[in-house]
């Protein structure tokens, strides 16, 4: 029947309004920014660089490798790498980024970024409020904007955050050198 689709919408809209008054579940508004719902956690915004530890160069996880670079589709990285190495998490030396930008004003939240990188080194934000009088230079976002803790990233991503603690700690097990064998003849090191 020609409008019965409109009716069966108002039919919900009504019971949504009557019920919104007896159920706050059915209130799907919030008087923002003083009432806020928490973001879900795979919300995703813009990308940012996790550290591991206090400081955000030694335990930066970008190694300027530029994969990332390549692979965002509208361009808006760009990284200078490092003329020096510092030590990675396992203490191997490597490059860092130098200069690591994100025009934001372009990014479009695809997250390549995140799926391309071999080092666990960038994630995406949640951050929204991010609305700037000034067009270009204030939506540039940084190396020193994009630095967030891994603890940060654990208020943000609780299930992700131990996921990727998990395979880094592994990855570092598996790196580290195995014991001397003992010499032939020699007890075991448990008859010591
Ligand atoms: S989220 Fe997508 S568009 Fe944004 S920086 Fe990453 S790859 Fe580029
Ligand atoms: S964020 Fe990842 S992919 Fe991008 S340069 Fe750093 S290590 Fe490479």
């Amino acid at each position: 029947m020609i409008g019965m689709g409109i009716l069966k919408g108002m039919a919900v809209t009504a019971r949504n309004f009557v019920g919104s008054y007896f159920e706050k579940d059915r209130l799907i508004t919030v008087q923002y920014p003083e009432e806020r719902i928490p973001l879900a956690e795979n919300y995703r915004n813009f990308p940012f660089l996790p550290y591991d530890g206090d400081d955000p160069h030694a335990g930066l996880r970008c190694v300027a490798c530029k994969i990332c670079e390549k692979e965002c589709p509208p361009q808006c990285i760009y990284i200078i790498k490092s003329e020096d190495k510092k030590p990675d998490y396992m203490g191997k030396p490597q490059f860092y980024p130098a200069v690591f930008d994100i025009d934001i004003s372009v990014c479009m939240s695809c997250q390549i970024c995140v799926e391309v990188c071999p080092f666990e080194a960038i994630k995406m934000d949640k951050e929204f409020e991010l609305s700037r009088r000034e067009r270009f230079d204030a939506l540039l976002l940084r190396k020193s904007d994009l630095a967030k803790s891994n603890d940060y990233y654990h208020s943000i991503c609780p299930t992700d955050a131990a996921d990727v603690d998990a395979k880094l700690a592994e990855a570092a097990a598996k790196k580290k050198p195995s014991p001397p064998a003992a010499p032939v003849g020699a007890p075991p090191a448990s008859a010591a």
